[in-house]
């Protein structure tokens, strides 16, 4: 018999869950506590066997999508194997993939050819010396060329950019030329402060900020959530001078308008644990019971 469906005790039914794959990232994002700092040893990480009984477990509670993130997924050795475990193991569940996109060239085809067939691309500049400083790393052009490259094997791209202010602000008209003329989603995020991040709170840029000088550069027509699958963003279409925009724009304000109340997703760490909340550090041991299930919940 199918279980019903998770629901946690506010009634938000839950249907969507993120696995970090890696704790390490390639890249040193002057905003993100990810990169740089002490990683966990090698045994301590779940191994990829792991995962996909995690995930096969998870589809049999009616976890519909499973999206791939960390650290940086591509930078794990083999994560092209998981992908293939994954799609062997758990036919039917929609795998998708956050990256920062610099390990991404000649991998397309093989994501469609695995039914992978969405992807979020982290790209926070279009300026290659901009890049650099916030990333660390000279590889803009990498970066952007694998956006391309996704685009034409027809993955649907999401492009990620953390939204900061007096870094990226001025590129806003670029952006949104960049949404004009190629088929994907722009998402500006509102940065949020986190562990170790050096920007600081004068560098917030509200996604009612965005959308309005965006409006002043475009027209913009909202698009309703639930007909968008969009996730926690708010998405609109856009209008220029020569006529419809074939991208689109995004906004997700996870600190100016909390989207709690819709909240359907699980967070597991690359070391198993569980976490239900993105603004908690409350979390639950799932690695012990994956590697010794007598043991039972501590
Ligand atoms: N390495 C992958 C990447 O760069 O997309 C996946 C992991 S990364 C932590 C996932 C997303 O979180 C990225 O889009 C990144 O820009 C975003 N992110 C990280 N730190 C953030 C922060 N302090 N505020 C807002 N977004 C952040």
């Amino acid at each position: 018999m199918t279980p019903p469906p998770i629901t946690d005790d506010l009634g938000r039914t839950v249907n969507y869950m993120r696995l970090s794959v890696t704790d390490r990232c390639n890249l040193r994002c002057s905003y993100c506590r990810v990169g740089g700092g002490p990683v966990l040893p090698h045994k301590d990480i779940m191994r990829y066997e792991e995962m996909v009984e995690l995930a096969k477990l998870a589809q049999s509670l009616n976890i519909a999508k499973l999206r791939l993130t960390g650290g940086e997924p591509f930078a794990r050795p083999g994560f092209p194997k998981l992908l293939e475990m994954l799609a062997q193991s758990c036919p039917g569940l929609d795998v998708r993939i956050t990256t920062n996109g610099t390990l991404l060239k000649g991998m397309p085809r093989l994501l469609m050819e695995l039914g992978i067939t969405r992807i979020n691309i982290s790209l926070d500049s279009l300026n290659p010396d901009t890049f650099k400083d916030i990333t660390g790393h000279d590889l803009f052009h990498t970066v952007r060329a694998a956006v391309d490259e996704c685009l034409e094997h027809g993955l649907k791209v999401k492009l990620n950019v953390v939204a900061l202010k007096g870094v990226n602000d001025s590129e806003l008209p670029a952006f949104l030329d960049l949404a004009m003329a190629q088929p994907l989603d722009l998402r500006f995020i509102e940065f949020m402060p986190m562990g170790q991040s050096q920007r600081q709170d004068e560098q917030y840029w509200s996604s009612d900020q965005i959308v309005a000088s965006a409006g002043k550069l475009v027209d913009l027509t909202p698009i309703d959530r639930k007909s968008a699958d969009s996730g926690p963003a708010q998405l609109f279409s856009l209008t220029g001078p020569q006529g419809p925009g074939k991208g689109r724009l995004g906004v997700i304000s996870p600190l100016s308008h909390h989207f709690c109340s819709t909240c359907n997703r699980l967070r597991i760490t690359s070391s198993g644990r569980l976490r239900t909340c993105l603004f908690s550090d409350r979390e639950y041991r799932l690695l012990p019971l994956l590697r010794s299930p007598q043991h039972g919940p501590e």
